[in-house]
């Protein structure tokens, strides 16, 4: 009675075999090959509010919201009327703007843990360009990152975890010097002694420890605040810069995301995804001493021909002026909880083996008996199938997830009780199929 039939994939299909003359694999970034999941991954023709439509004409409640960036959903007429009138204007001048400081006023006013910002055009940019900071800053090379952290694909950072508790990286990727994976030393997440020992081990090398704000690109792995805390006080008795990646986080939880989830000041932070309102931007920042180091203040390099675009920028005002309004942050986390706990509810009444984890408006199923994941080795890899089934499930009842079990799903201010409560439904009866 809970069958119903695969959504018709045949313009997809066409246009996907097409994309694969034009690009490896037929798309511009790996995880929309729809590789983990069943089938052809959906050409969207076309997205507004909390829905989209893809090629075939399928309808779709959206939770991928772009990976992030869609906190308000698609086409808010705001943003929309925003970039409209700047089209007017001009796409680009490579030259400075009035708006590029309305945008910083916005970001620097809202937030007590920036001083100075610099604005680049993806998460990768702000990634790298925080890191080439932090080295420039103090002298060293040598960067500490987490198993199980995203931090984009710049060369330093595609780096996994050697056997053993410290080792030198090695690379994730092919193309990536081993001269360079030797300068990043990746260790698991909520390990109290990995760290110690890193610090130990390489006294005076390490210019920074990067995580993200809250881990949420391999799972949602939530860290304790005294954990973080931890890594505040050793990286400052060692001379070395605590980054906060919140390219996810980043006015995902608040203004001041995770720095002020967990009340700590990290040297340098960057941002992407929402802050540029679904167009490219990113930004990294930090006091205005650290970012005195950057050209053509200081001797740290760092340029971009399109940073700053007015476009961008006029997307990223009107996305932040509305995100900026008394308790919209609030009403979006209560309308999470709700969500998630009426589904959470489903699964203890039916003692399902699965979790959902879930901080501000971001949600993760873990198909697992274990109430809290803090690290990536904790996340059991055949449990994907389990998301494999329910990702098919869902597509097929007009539900739009992530194409990997290892994603997070977003809710926007867009989504509607109507858009939930069938989410809920829709949940449930592919919870029912998976478990059945
Ligand atoms: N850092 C984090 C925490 C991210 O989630 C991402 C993208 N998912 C990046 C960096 C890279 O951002 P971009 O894809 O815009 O280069």
């Amino acid at each position: 009675a809970n069958e119903v039939k695969d959504i018709s994939r045949e313009k997809s299909g066409q246009l996907f075999e097409e994309a694969k003359g034009y690009f490896p694999g037929g798309v511009n970034s790996p995880v929309r090959a729809f590789k983990s999941v069943y089938g052809t991954p959906l050409f969207i023709e076309r997205g507004d509010k909390a829905h989209l439509w893809d090629a075939d004409g399928n309808e779709f409640i959206d939770y991928c919201c772009s990976w992030g960036p869609l906190i308000l959903g698609h086409n808010n007429c705001e943003i929309r009327e925003a970039v409209a009138a700047q089209l007017d204007k001009g796409l680009s001048f490579g030259a400075p703007t009035a708006l590029e400081n309305k945008l910083a006023n916005l970001i620097i006013s809202n937030n007590r843990y920036l001083e100075k910002i610099r604005f680049v055009s993806s998460g990768t940019e702000a990634v790298m360009s925080a890191i080439r900071l932090a080295r420039g800053y103090t002298g060293r090379d040598k960067i500490v990152k987490f198993e199980g952290c995203y931090h984009g694909h710049s060369d330093s950072l595609l780096v996994k975890a050697g056997s053993g508790l410290v080792t030198f990286g090695e690379t994730s990727s092919a193309g990536v010097p081993k001269a360079f994976a030797e300068q990043t030393i990746v260790i698991a997440l909520n390990d109290y002694d990995a760290v110690k020992q890193v610090f130990a081990d390489f006294k005076d090398e390490i210019a920074a420890v990067i995580i993200e704000g809250v881990p949420a690109n391999n799972g949602l792995l939530i860290q304790e605040k005294a954990y973080v805390d931890f890594l505040r006080e050793i990286t400052k008795e060692n001379g070395s810069l605590l980054i906060f990646d919140e390219v996810i986080t980043g006015f995902r939880l608040g203004f001041e995301g995770a720095a002020r989830y967990y009340e700590v000041q990290p040297d340098i932070i960057t941002y992407g995804k929402i802050i540029g309102g679904g167009m490219p931007v990113g930004c990294y920042g930090a006091s205005n001493e650290l970012m005195s180091h950057i050209s053509p203040d200081g001797g740290v390099y760092q340029a971009g021909t399109l940073s700053g675009n007015p476009v961008a920028m006029a997307a990223g005002i009107a996305a932040l002026s509305i995100l900026a309004r008394k308790g919209f942050y609030e009403k979006l986390e209560q309308t999470t909880q709700q969500f998630v706990q009426q589904i959470k509810d489903y699964i203890a009444e039916k003692n399902y083996q699965v979790q959902l984890f879930t901080i501000g408006s971001i949600f993760w199923f873990a198909f697992t008996d274990k109430t809290s994941i803090r690290r990536a080795d904790e996340i059991v890899h055949e449990s994907m199938e389990h998301y494999k089934i329910m990702h098919r499930e869902l597509l097929n009842r007009g539900i739009y997830f992530g194409p990997s079990g290892y994603e997070v799903g977003f809710i926007s201010a867009a989504h509607t009780q109507e858009d939930l409560n069938s989410t809920i439904e829709a949940i449930k009866v592919s919870l029912d199929i998976v478990f059945a």
